[in-house]
């Protein structure tokens, strides 16, 4: 026998109605506990005040009926379609479809009730084509007479709704839950907040948020659910802020060092003014003795590595190692050859450690570093590896950030005792963001490009241009330049994308571009083809080199001045703008010239306008936000945070700065969350942000 009423945090199974088999289905959509099924949100809302009579509605009118299903059945004619007939008592109404007949017809069942919402249109009759619909069961009629006027519709998957579990079945269900389980749930958020902010408290906010009882009601409800989650966010942020602030455990980098200067002044440049200050604020965290935990964000062709240079070499002056972490090893190739390439002069040993490398080689290179003949290592996901060892680690920078995980990043400071971390971003965070996502690191801003580069000239050409495209390219590159051709290439592993790019490079160097010198590179070559390929173009040998997006990071070819984006539909705004970032970094005009295929949806043509209106990667992250929403914008995730389900961090920006006040005030006056008034919020922080925080001190 189950118990009657069961821990609200005992697995899912103890309800009475719920054997294994709908347990198992409820755990793939995520309900584990029972606590679990509080927080299963319907999906929307019937408003029952607004539903109409079939019997009084007019041609043209929009509206939402529920009505049972009396018959259906396919009709043919110059148009097939499929045709069910419904009834709400007061008269009869048709739902057309034109498509997907058959489909159709297998989905409904006499005498199920539906909320059919639609476009009511008079022809032979009343009808409605292809309408939303909800379904909602058989029997739905005295039951949703008695659930009150603002009826919840959940979100059901074929196998749930065979399991019992269509849009009534999880309205009995959860009627059932709120009253057995409603008076266990704990409160979350003190007392002296809940009252300030005037919120509902929690319990009444997870039943009226199923069974509100009006709209004002369901309001407040998810405005609590809302402030809830972006609380705990904030909480999360701010603990590891705090704890980051207080570690004075951290090395103090107490001089600059003679060849900072040296290397400075030798410079073929001057240092923007943007590089300086950044600099500068590098250096103030490096003397201090807490970790350094800072962000870098810079436009592609700021400058960045100059910067992560100047800060690795302080570190050597300290008699420290540092080590640099790229995502790709055409990067971390690129970053060894102009890094070494500027420190060896002035006796600075550096090494790069890539997974390519062979055994006697890697070996070698391992005993180097971890005898500190080496002073900078270089290199991809190959530097977190458990045989890497340093000696006396003080520096660890990372960059492209974005494209590792939080555990990546926890790897490689761990090779050192409270190194210094600085991770570099050329994805601008648009400032709505920057509250969530960095919300506990220490951010440096580069704003300005070097002196005298032009913004990169964008077009975008529909696939019929192309000739024309690629005259203009043959033009330039006759002229002495160099040009990318890029092909999209959505995982390494597709092979069709990946044939697109080889077909057309075979296509090109033997006959439009017969006369110049084309490469190619993807990344499914070895790595001694790539650093070949890559070399040959720096030094200008490759006139042409036709690429998949491996070249999407980093790359700094000054001499390439045309990039051609092959396919530019398919690609979001970041990564066209971090694509088209691979020109424009030298003092001459560059071009960046989208092609595109087919029709285009309005967002593909959003995307392709913005790039031709605007070189600025702040504007353009912010409209990417817009196009894209934040959960795809910023993988959460990546950052150790937690999934936001009802918040928004840009809709609900006015309700996240509340959150993160009194989040932030919480921590401050109380870093345990010992307080009598915060035992509920530290019991819902340790249930479920605890594996979070554990990742606390990872930028
Ligand atoms: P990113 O910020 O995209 O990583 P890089 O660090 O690769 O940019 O720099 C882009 C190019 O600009 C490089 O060729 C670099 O040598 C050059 N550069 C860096 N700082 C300056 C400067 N202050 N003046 C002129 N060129 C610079
Ligand atoms: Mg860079």
């Amino acid at each position: 026998m189950k118990e009657a009423v069961s821990s609200i945090y005992s697995p899912i199974d103890k309800l009475e109605t719920v054997g294994p088999k709908r347990a198992a289905e409820l755990n793939k959509v995520g309900v584990f506990q029972i606590s679990d099924l509080f927080y299963y949100l319907p999906r929307r809302y019937l408003d029952r005040s607004y539903i109409g009579k079939i019997a009084s509605l007019k041609d043209g009118q929009e509206t939402t009926i529920i009505a049972r299903v009396v018959n259906s059945e396919l009709r043919r004619g110059r148009r097939n379609r499929f045709h069910l007939y419904v009834t709400d008592g007061t008269s009869y109404l048709t739902c057309v479809w034109f498509s997907k007949l058959t489909f159709w017809l297998r989905v409904f069942k006499t005498g199920e009730w539906l909320a059919l919402s639609g476009k009511v249109t008079r022809f032979e009759g009343l009808q409605m084509i292809h309408p939303e619909f909800d379904r909602l069961g058989e029997n739905a009629e005295g039951e949703l007479v008695h659930t009150g006027k603002i009826i919840p519709l959940y979100p059901s998957t074929e196998a749930l709704t065979k399991s019992g579990f269509d849009s009534r079945g999880f309205r009995r269900l959860i009627i059932k839950l709120i009253h057995n389980y409603k008076d266990k749930i704990e409160e979350t958020i003190p007392a002296d907040i809940i009252t300030r902010r005037q919120l509902m408290p929690l319990a009444d906010a997870l039943a009226k948020i199923h069974f509100p009882d009006n709209w004002e009601i369901l309001y407040q409800a998810r405005e609590r659910l809302k402030f809830d989650e972006l609380f705990f966010m904030e909480l999360l942020i701010a603990l590891r802020k705090k704890h980051n602030h207080t570690d004075s455990g951290g090395i103090r980098f107490s001089k600059v060092g003679d060849r900072v200067k040296t290397l400075i002044d030798n410079l073929p440049f001057e240092l923007t003014g943007a590089q300086k200050r950044v600099i500068r604020e590098i250096y103030t965290d490096m003397k201090s003795s807490r970790p350094m935990n800072r962000l870098l964000q810079g436009d592609v062709g700021s400058g960045k590595t100059m910067v992560a240079l100047v800060a690795m070499l302080i570190a050597v002056e300290n008699g420290y190692q540092a080590a640099l972490m790229a995502p790709t090893e055409i990067l971390a190739e690129q970053h060894y050859y102009s890094i070494g390439k500027t420190l060896q002069p002035i006796g600075v040993n550096t090494v790069l450690l890539i997974g390519a490398q062979n055994k006697a080689e890697r070996e070698k290179i391992l005993d180097v570093i971890a005898t500190h003949q080496a002073d900078i290592v270089i290199g991809t996901h190959a530097l977190i590896q458990d045989n890497v060892e340093f000696n006396n680690l003080g520096l660890v920078i990372i960059d492209e950030q974005h494209r590792f995980g939080v555990i990546q990043r926890a790897r490689l400071r761990e090779k050192g005792l409270k190194p210094d971390v600085l991770v570099m971003t050329a994805t601008p965070i648009p400032r709505t963001l920057s509250l969530t996502v960095y919300g506990d690191l220490d951010v440096s801003i580069l704003d300005e490009m070097p002196h005298g580069r032009k913004p990169v000239l964008t077009k975008w050409r529909s696939n019929r241009q192309r000739s024309k495209v690629y005259h203009f390219l043959r033009d330039q590159v006759a002229a002495g330049k160099q040009a990318f051709i890029v092909f999209p290439l959505v995982e390494e592993t597709e092979k069709s994308d990946l044939k697109a790019a080889t077909d057309s490079y075979e296509k090109m160097r033997n006959s439009f571009f017969r006369d110049y010198s084309v490469g190619l590179v993807h990344g499914r070559m070895k790595s001694t083809e790539k650093e070949s390929v890559m070399s040959a173009f720096k030094n200008g040998q490759i006139q042409i080199l036709v690429s998949t997006t491996v070249i999407e990071v980093g790359v700094d070819v000054p001499n390439a001045t045309i990039i051609v984006i092959e396919h530019a539909e398919r690609f979001g705004l970041t990564q066209l703008h971090q694509l088209r970032g691979r020109v424009g970094r030298g003092d001459r005009q560059s071009y960046c010239i989208l092609i595109a295929y087919g029709e285009l949806s309005a967002e593909a043509q959003k995307r392709l306008d913005t790039m031709a209106a605007t070189t600025d990667g702040f504007k353009l992250a912010e409209i990417d936000l817009e196009l894209r929403g934040p959960g795809e914008f910023f993988g959460t995730k990546q950052h150790g945070l937690p999934d936001l389900r009802i918040a928004d961090v840009v809709a609900d920006i006015k309700l996240l700065r509340t959150a993160r006040k009194d989040a932030f005030n919480l921590v401050a006056n109380d870093l345990q969350l010992a307080a009598e008034g915060a035992t509920g919020t530290r019991h819902h922080f340790i249930k479920n942000y605890r594996d979070k925080y554990d990742l606390a001190w990872v930028a």
